[in-house]
């Protein structure tokens, strides 16, 4: 989508600090962590939000948990952990309406999620 700024990242219209590239999937930092380690991991295709998924994004979302894993592994966080925090529209507070996993880690995470 022409004016999605994940859009334009995934099509390296703009300048981002990737972590992580296949055919499908790309991953970069946040550009206002919330942790000493904030990735961002998204589809290359452009998806609302998780609601906006279909039956054939099945194969697609299993494999933004398998880049995941392999981020886990390239940032040595595998051991040590992180939490993966999807938000999903208005009350969840989604800012960008591309479909996006926080992968938050670099320190012990307080134990509160909301
Ligand atoms: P949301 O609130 O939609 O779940 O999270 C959006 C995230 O995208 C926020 O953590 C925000 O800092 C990040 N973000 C927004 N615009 C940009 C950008 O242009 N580049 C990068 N790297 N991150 C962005
Ligand atoms: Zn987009």
């Amino acid at each position: 989508m022409s004016d999605c700024i994940f859009c334009k990242i995934a099509n390296k219209e703009i300048n981002s600090d990737f972590v992580y590239e296949d055919d499908e999937i790309i991953a970069f930092k946040d550009i206002n962590p919330q942790a000493p380690i904030h990735i961002l991991v998204i589809p290359k295709k452009h998806i609302e939000s998780i609601i906006d998924l279909t039956d054939e994004d099945e194969m697609l979302v299993g494999k933004m948990y398998t880049a995941v894993r392999k981020i886990a592994k390239k940032l040595n966080i595998e051991e040590s952990g992180f939490r993966l925090i999807v938000n999903c529209g208005k009350d969840a507070g989604q800012e960008v309406p591309h479909l996006h996993f926080h992968i938050l880690a670099g320190k012990k995470l307080g134990t509160k999620i909301i």
